[in-house]
Parts: structure tokens; sequence; C-alpha cells
């Protein structure tokens, strides 16, 4: 018997539960990816997330190679694809992962209903994407849990199955056409500073990271220029690596810095749970409505200085900065830099989010929109008026200076105790910094905010 394993968000061997049961049921299998117009008609597939995966499909087909198999690459609209592929190499089962997002259970529902008129079947695992699956755990009276930390509690409970190992042997039919793979070095767009994506590179990072920083997350993980947090998300974005994986290697050196690490990861899920509960807040506010954001129209002028790292407020220059060199930012940069946009500059999370989307490698949907909802206010934080002010944020969490340095070299030799405030030196030296001055005036900023949400 043969049959197909369709990979989509989990590019990887190990602890692949399609794949090991594939290769469990069947003589031959076709490791198999489709490259999805429908993702690049709908604005995500961007340089840095493209590169990142050319080097996840590359790893992968190397991985299978090394099994006696191979990557079956092809493109055009995944359920008739999958069906070509399927009466090609005689397959009568397909094997994927379940996805969360409106896009992907409609894909999903499309490939069912398409291989059905064939007569094949598919079979869909869950709890693959996520640690634990969207609706596994569930508060009284409702199909997902709106708060983090009672979810959390229930999550922690939850029993996590031991990680599969990569299958032993994959034997692909015969005869099965495929494309060649896409190659990061000839793309354009992508950030100089990009990680190189791939399982054996996930692999790596993690037990290194395990090994070197784990035990002190707890204490440097919001410490901007320490860069001490693990940076495997884009790892658990395209699923290079497996979050139920991830979760046991910690669990397995234990300690605070372990547990603080889980509760992290633990968020991941958490969005996911809250995402395919209600799909539509990918774009709607989750929780309260506000419609007097500020938009293109009225603040271009502030979201271009936004969007190119040149607000005068170091901090969130700096994280700007990253994102545009990286294509990752820190998460404590990233609250900083959305709570200025949203909170001081009073500008609409979606215009933010679409920004971070054009630029993270670990974008997504799930994560991104229901962070930027969290932090503007509209979404999941129990305390929805938070406002982070830059600069007392910058002195807390790069009190040396030290991000901003990495990133603004204009405050280059600029001391600690002013970097934050480069308005506060004497006017000599400050103007001949090329550094722009403040946007806004914080105050004016919260003032708005304020108003504005007592009238929404
Ligand atoms: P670590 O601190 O090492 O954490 C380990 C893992 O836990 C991360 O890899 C990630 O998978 C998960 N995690 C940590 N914090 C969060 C969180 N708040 N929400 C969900 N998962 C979390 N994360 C994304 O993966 N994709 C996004 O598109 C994304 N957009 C964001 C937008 C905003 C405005 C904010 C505030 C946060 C966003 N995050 C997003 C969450 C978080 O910032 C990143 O996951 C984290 O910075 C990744 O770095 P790391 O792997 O070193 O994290």
């Amino acid at each position: 018997t043969v049959a197909v394993v369709l990979f989509t968000s989990d590019l990887r061997t190990h602890d692949h539960p399609p794949l090991h049961a594939a290769v469990a049921a069947a003589d031959e299998v076709v490791p198999l990816f489709v490259r999805d117009p429908g993702i690049r008609e709908a604005g995500f597939a961007v340089p840095n997330r493209d590169a990142f995966l050319a080097d996840c499909l590359a790893d992968l087909d190397a991985s299978l190679r090394g099994l006696g198999g191979r990557l079956v690459l092809r493109s055009g609209p995944v359920a008739p694809e999958v069906c070509v592929v399927a009466a090609e190499s005689g397959a009568t089962q397909v094997y994927m992962t379940a996805g969360v997002t409106g896009y992907a259970h409609g894909r999903e529902q499309r490939l069912r209903d398409a291989l059905r008129r064939q007569g094949v079947t598919l079979r869909v695992y869950e709890g693959v994407v996520t640690a634990v699956a969207p609706g596994a755990v569930t508060p009284a009276g409702s199909d997902h849990y709106a708060v983090f930390t009672p979810y959390f509690r229930q999550w922690s409970k939850e029993p996590l199955r031991a990680p599969l190992p990569a299958p032993r042997a994959v034997r692909v039919p015969d005869g099965v056409r495929g494309e060649a793979l896409p190659s990061r070095t000839r793309m354009s767009g992508v950030s100089p500073g990009l990680s190189a994506g791939g399982e054996t590179a996930g692999r790596e990072r993690l037990a290194r990271w395990c090994r070197a920083d784990l035990a002190r997350y707890e204490e440097r993980h919001d410490d901007l220029a320490g860069d001490a947090t693990s940076r495997l998300s884009p790892h658990l974005h395209f699923g290079s690596l497996s979050p139920v994986e991830v979760i046991h290697r910690a669990r397995g050196r234990g300690g605070p810095g372990a547990e603080a690490f889980v509760r992290q990861v633990c968020w991941r899920d958490f969005h996911h749970q809250v995402l395919a509960a209600r799909p539509d807040t990918a774009r709607r506010d989750y929780r309260t409505r506000h419609d007097s954001w500020r938009t293109e129209k009225d603040a271009a002028q502030d979201i271009a200085a936004w969007r190119d790292g040149r607000t005068g407020y170091p901090v969130v220059d700096a994280a700007m900065r990253q994102l545009r060199h990286e294509g990752w930012m820190h998460n404590r940069a990233r609250l900083l830099a959305a709570s200025f946009l949203t909170k001081s500059l009073y500008v609409d999370w979606r215009i933010g989010a679409r920004h971070f989307l054009d630029l993270l490698v670990d974008g997504d949907v799930v994560n991104n929109q229901l962070n930027w909802q969290w932090v503007a206010g509209t979404g999941t934080d129990t305390r929805p008026h938070r406002v982070l002010n830059p600069v007392r944020q910058g002195k807390r969490y790069d009190p040396d200076g030290g991000y901003v340095h990495r990133w603004v070299p204009e405050l280059e030799g600029v001391a600690a105790d002013t970097v934050h405030e480069p308005w506060r030196l004497l006017p000599d030296r400050r103007a001949a910094l090329d550094y722009p001055a403040p946007l806004i005036d914080l105050a004016d900023g919260l003032a708005r905010f304020k108003h504005a949400r007592g009238r929404d």
C-alpha cells in the first residue's frame, strides 16, 4: 500500500505523528509539500519566511534522503494537487497535521471532499502544531479560555505524549514527479541577519540553548541586550521543531528557568485555542471593539517613522531596526514597539500587525494578531488600559543601553544615563547627533489614549 504524507506547518522528521503513522501503516510513502498560491495571494508569503521555508524544505529533503526517501515538492491549489499525487502514486490514504486557522480548516475540508470523491481517506492528527490541541482543555460553559493564567493551570495538568522518534526508513514509490526545491540564495528582500531554518539547525539550537541558557531564563528573558531567549519561535512556526519535544526537553532539565520557559511556550497554545474558537479575531477585536483608532490616512508620517525606527524613542527605534535587520525581535521589544504604536500614537493595531507580518520570520496569524490585540487592549489582557512608557521600559530592560547602541548607531557613545532620553543631552551635543527629536510628547499620547478610550 501507498500513503501520502502532506507536510504543512510541521517540517520535520522527529515527533511527526502523521509521518510516523503512515510509515507504520503503508509499504511506501510519498512525503509531499505543496506550495499553495493561496498563501501568496493572501499576502502571507514574504521574503523572510520564504527564505526560512526554503531552508526547512532543503533540510527535510536531506533528512528524508538519509532515510532512503526524498521530499516531493509541487505547486498549485492544495486539494487538486494532492489528488494528482495520490492518483500518480496509487495512494489510498493521505496523512496530515490539523491546522488551526480558518484558512487551514477550509483547505482541510476541500481536501477531504476531493479525496473522498477519489476513494482516498484523509487522516488528520491533532496536537502536532501545538502541544495541547485547541479545545482539549476548556472552562465550564465556553469553548475556550479567555484568560491565560487559568488556561495555563489546566494546560499544565494535561498529559503530554512522549515525543516520537524519526522513522528508521522511508520508501518512496518510483515515478512520482517533483519540482526543484527553492533556495534562499536566489531570493531578494531577505533580512541580512535572518537565522538559518530547518530541523537540523532547530535541533542544534534547542540542544545548545537548553544546555547553556535555559537555567537562567527566568532572570534573563527580559534583558534586551543579553538576548538570552531561545529564538526557537521560527522553528515552532514552521514546525521544524515540535512543541511537545521542546517542552519535554525543558522539563527534563527542570528548575525555575525551565518552568518559566514552558509557561512562555504555553502562551502559544493559549493563542491557538483562542483563534481556533474565534477565527474572526485575526482581523476583528476579540473583546472590546474600538473604532476611533488613527489609520494610514490620519497618521501616515507617524506610522512611517515607527516602521523606519525614527520615532526619537531609542528603545522603540532599536526594536524596529532589529525587526528589519533580522526578521525577528525580542519579546520585550515587540511589547514596547506595539504599545508605542497603539497606545502612544493611537494607531490601529492591524497596521502594526501587518508590518510585523511583512517582516517577522516567525510571523503567524495566531501569535501575531493575538499578541497585538493583547497589547492594544482589545484582546485577552486583563489590564487593557496599561501603557508601556518607552523611557522607563528602556531604563529597566536595557539599563546599560547595550540594545540601543547595537541597533541605533547614531547614539553610539551616548552614556547609559541619557541613552534612553537623548533630548536631555547638552544642546550642542544633542544637535551633533543625527537622531530625530521625539515624535510625540508621551504625556500628550497618554491623554489622547485616555480620552479616546473614554469615548469608545
Ligand atoms: P522565548 O522567550 O524563548 O519563548 C519560547 C517560545 O514560547 C517562543 O519561541 C514562542 O513560540 C513561545 N512564546 C513566547 N512568548 C509568546 C507569546 N507572547 N505568545 C505566543 N507565544 C509565545 N510570536 C510568534 O511566534 N509569532 C508572531 O508572529 C509573534 N508576534 C508577536 C507580536 C507582538 C506584538 C508581541 C508582543 C509578541 C509576538 N510574538 C509572536 C510572541 C513572542 O514575542 C515571540 O514568540 C518570542 O519573542 C520569540 O522569541 P523566542 O523564541 O526567543 O522566545
